[in-house]
């Protein structure tokens, strides 16, 4: 890239020997002088589009890899990691913008917390702005002052490029490097301002790609997940437990008389109801538990590595907590609600045999079953199925 742009055009170098009158002798000497300097251009400028393909090839391989990464989660790994041992750089910051923080919320919903050192979120184009100082244009430099916008490091010379989705700016990547050589402003930024189309591009597409991943997979009303992914999660749950030999529980949790809060306070306030139920619920779990929606005004809750006791522990903690949130309903009137629970456990040669399918049916089955029976002892309890 840096050949290319400090090639020499052929014609500034060249003078036709016809514009000049010598002696025959001189004329041959100067002939084979210029021939000396053309072969000469002619190898410096093969040797610079080799150059340049070679640059250009290693700038496709490094999109294509960009364009195949199919989570957002790696896609990002591979900004901030691969593109800095692919390109020799010494650092590479991703600066996105999120002004609702709608991203950081979609991907922590899906991920948990994804931290890497040099992912920075900024809610505001202004401080985009602030790094370009003016118009958000290509920057390739080795002042102290653009060095002085990265993090701390060994950069002597920066890139900072713009990532835009038409004319919307949607980021910034920035580069360094220990070459003080390697960004100045005579340098053409070709490879790189199209290297930051292909990035803007994998960025946007990924986090639509999440974001329509998630809403399938997601409770629209109460944001638990739907069922489709308890299912999903129950089937990669068991495969789990049966080879780390953990215990797996699920929980069947059924609000009680949840048609008479729909009939005294109305379908919105019900709907309000639910919204509290799950927000109650979410806090008391694990990282790797999931709360689903399982449809009406039932949820489920799949509890990995958890036995029987402990699995009976959280379903109180959760039936107590419930009967104590209050709930306000349109005309400012309070009301509570309760819930029963039906409690399921299985173990690798314990309670349930068979493959998974039938492990599947019966860990929701037995929990429902537990639920049967937490309403016939009176509502507001939680019943752990221990066989009929
Ligand atoms: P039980 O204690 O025996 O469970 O009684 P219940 O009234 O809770 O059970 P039932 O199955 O008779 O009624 C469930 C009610 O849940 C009926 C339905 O209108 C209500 N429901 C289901 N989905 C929604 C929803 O999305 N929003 C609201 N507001 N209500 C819902
Ligand atoms: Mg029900
Ligand atoms: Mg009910």
């Amino acid at each position: 890239m840096d050949k290319f742009d400090k090639r020499e055009p052929v014609r500034d170098r060249y003078e036709s020997p016809l514009s000049k009158r010598q002696p025959a002798q001189a004329y041959s000497s100067s002939l084979s002088d210029e021939n000396k300097q053309l072969k000469a251009t002619i190898k410096t400028l093969v040797d610079s589009a080799r150059y340049n393909q070679h640059t250009q090839e290693r700038f496709y391989a490094l999109e294509l890899y960009f364009l195949e990464a199919d989570s957002y989660e790696l896609l990002i790994r591979r900004i901030l990691s691969d593109l800095k041992h692919q390109l020799k750089l010494t650092q590479v910051e991703l600066f996105l913008l999120d002004p609702q923080q709608e991203t950081q919320q979609l991907i922590t919903e899906i991920y948990g917390q994804l931290r890497y050192k040099n992912l920075f979120y900024t809610d505001s184009l202004s401080a985009i702005k602030a790094l370009y100082s003016g118009d958000i244009q290509l920057i390739l430099s080795n002042a102290q002052e653009n060095i002085a916008k990265l993090g701390p490091g060994m950069s002597q010379s920066v890139a900072l490029l713009p990532l835009r989705r038409g004319n919307r700016i949607i980021g910034s990547l920035h580069l360094g490097s220990r070459d003080y050589e390697r960004f100045h402003p005579g340098l053409g930024g070709e490879f790189l301002l199209h290297l930051g189309t292909i990035i803007s591009v994998c960025i946007e597409s990924s986090i639509n790609q999440e974001r329509y991943k998630h809403l399938s997979l997601v409770d629209l009303l109460t944001r638990a997940k739907n069922r489709r992914f308890f299912f999903q999660a129950l089937g990669t749950e068991i495969a789990r437990s049966r080879r780390s030999k953990k215990p797996l529980s699920c929980l069947f949790i059924d609000i009680d008389h949840f048609k008479g809060v729909n009939d005294k306070h109305g379908h919105l306030t019900g709907d309000r109801a639910l919204c509290c139920v799950a927000d109650t619920i979410a806090p008391l779990l694990r990282q790797s538990d999931v709360l689903a929606r399982f449809g009406g005004e039932e949820f489920t809750v799949l509890l990995p590595d958890c036995d029987l006791k402990q699995a009976e522990e959280i379903a109180e903690r959760i039936r107590d907590k419930i009967s104590q949130v209050i709930i306000v309903n349109d005309i400012n009137q309070h009301f509570q609600v309760t819930v029963s629970i039906g409690v399921s456990y299985w173990q690798q040669n314990q309670q349930i045999f068979g493959d998974n399918q039938t492990v599947q049916n019966d860990l929701i089955n037995q929990a429902d079953k537990g639920v049967y029976q937490a309403k016939r002892n009176g509502r507001n309890c939680v019943h752990v199925f221990k066989g009929e």
